[in-house]
């Protein structure tokens, strides 16, 4: 994992960040197309597999992320979830708290049928809690993308004290 400018922020118990990627629900997958940045909301699912993050996504067999990734697969993501604004006595103390994670990694357009079955359920898993399996001709209609997590980071932007009681 990699420092954050404001250190006291930086979420490093393992708990709070299963927590961020359980609830999150929709990442944003920044591309670079050439010399322009591409940026998609998408939803996912993830596991961890030797200590490594890895997020499964899938869509449409064809598109604009699917060619950008084919000549450029590196990633950055990002991701949060419990939102909460809060208000001030004046402008610049109004803020929001909130749980976020970022990351860098490798996109791999996942064409083995085993593994396009297991990344649904890990999809459908993270998404509802839920069991799902998929047979060979389900999962042939949808293009599967597996991002393997390089390096990343979690945070916790808190209520300021005040707005706490
Ligand atoms: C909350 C949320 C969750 C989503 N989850 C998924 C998911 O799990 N799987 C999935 O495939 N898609 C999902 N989408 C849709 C996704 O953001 C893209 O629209 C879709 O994947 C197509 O991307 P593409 O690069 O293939 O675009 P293309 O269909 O090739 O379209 C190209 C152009 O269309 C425009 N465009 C594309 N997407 C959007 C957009 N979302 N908003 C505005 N303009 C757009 C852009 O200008 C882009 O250059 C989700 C969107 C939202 C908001």
């Amino acid at each position: 994992m990699n420092g954050l400018t404001r250190r006291e922020r930086e979420v490093l118990d393992f708990d709070t960040i299963k927590m961020i990627l359980d609830k999150s629900k929709v990442v944003h997958i920044g591309m670079t197309d050439g010399d322009e940045p591409y940026v998609v909301p998408m939803n996912y699912g993830y596991c961890f597999v030797d200590d490594k993050l890895i997020l499964y996504l899938h869509g449409a067999k064809r598109g604009k992320k699917l060619d950008i990734i084919r000549k450029n697969p590196k990633v950055f993501v990002e991701m949060e979830c419990d939102i909460q604004p809060f208000e001030g006595d004046v402008a610049c103390r109004y803020g929001i708290s909130y749980l976020s994670l970022m990351g860098k990694g490798m996109a791999h357009i996942v064409e083995d049928v085993e593994e396009k079955q297991k990344a649904l359920s890990v999809l459908m898993k993270t998404q509802t809690e839920k069991d799902f399996s998929f047979d060979e001709k389900m999962v042939s209609v949808v293009s599967v993308i597996r991002i393997d997590i390089a390096q990343y980071t979690a945070k916790f932007r808190p209520m300021p004290k005040k707005c706490e009681e």
